[in-house]
């Protein structure tokens, strides 16, 4: 059997295809093989962003700072794309932008209306929002508009919707809960296939109904809660029309035109407070760079 080494199938089925078709040339050396046209995505996750000095952390940045980052992603030559972009070119229509990068904020808060919004409006860029749907409801039901820890609610959602700056994604609608045990989308201990992906399928399934209510579209992005991934989990986010899915493994990622797979999982780095803008992105964008200029 023809053995061949692991660096050749990184670029997945067209480069092995473009490997064949080198080997079936006499001589081989005349052959100008297809590469496999693909992008390095890199993709950051924030969560909050408040103007509270104590609460800043792992998951809440200020408003400066988000600032700051979006400033230094334009000056750095970085687009932001959409997740709409993202899946016309691995259908094989359309094209993207030369260093592309994903912005998103997870959870749906309240200050992604009140701060992310304006900030991204304010450079011209796009970001995708994931939506826990329970939390989108009760704020939307009740007189708490606290932005220090309160959800966005429905008509937020769509006024940032309708303006082209956000897409939405589906979170879960129940199930954002980092504990056993369920942990996130996962499967219990001693719980069925069929009882699992019938759970799953209620709770997203949900979600994706109120989302479509609120703004008009059902979400195609799924963003795995903690990056929970579970194996049979895959079939039911297909069944409910998502072609494009989250997890939270900080790499960047590479995205192959013609290959829908490669939408898939897509890992993301969380944007803590306390490190500096360039200390940040430096890293994220050499490791873009260096893959790309390796292609
Ligand atoms: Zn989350």
């Amino acid at each position: 059997m023809l053995r061949i080494p692991k660096w050749l199938l990184i670029g997945g089925c067209s480069l092995l295809a473009a490997l064949i078709l080198f080997l079936a040339v006499p001589g081989g050396i005349k052959m100008v093989a297809a590469k496999p046209e693909s992008v390095r995505l890199p993709a950051v996750m924030y969560h909050h962003v408040l103007n509270q000095s104590d609460m800043l952390g792992d998951y809440v940045i200020s408003p400066k700072q988000l600032d700051e980052d979006l400033r230094y992603i334009q000056e750095r030559g970085y687009t932001p794309v959409s997740a709409a972009e993202l899946q016309a070119y691995v259908a094989g229509e359309g094209e993207l932008p030369e260093r592309p990068i994903l912005i998103t904020f997870d959870d749906g808060y309240k200050s992604s209306f009140v701060y992310a919004y304006p900030a991204l409006k304010k450079y011209g860029m796009k970001g995708i929002l994931a939506v826990i749907g329970i939390h989108s409801e009760y704020y939307s039901e009740i007189d708490d508009d606290n932005v220090n820890y309160a959800h966005a609610t429905w008509d937020e959602l769509r006024q940032m919707f309708e303006s082209g700056v956000f897409e939405i994604a589906n979170h879960t609608y129940d199930m954002h809960e980092e504990s056993s045990p369920r942990a996130g989308v996962r499967r219990k201990a001693g719980e069925s296939k069929a009882d699992y992906q019938k759970a799953l399928r209620e709770d997203i399934g949900t979600n994706q109904q109120l989302l479509e209510m609120a703004t008009g579209k059902t979400p195609t992005v799924f963003a795995y809660p903690f990056g929970f991934l579970d194996e049979d989990a895959r079939a039911v986010l297909d069944e409910l029309g998502f072609t494009m899915t989250m997890g939270v493994a900080e790499r960047v990622n590479t995205v192959t035109r013609g290959e829908p797979e490669s939408l898939r999982e897509l890992g993301r780095y969380n944007r803590p407070y306390g490190v500096t803008t360039q200390s940040f992105f430096d890293p994220i964008f050499a490791e873009a760079e260096r893959e790309a200029a390796a292609k």
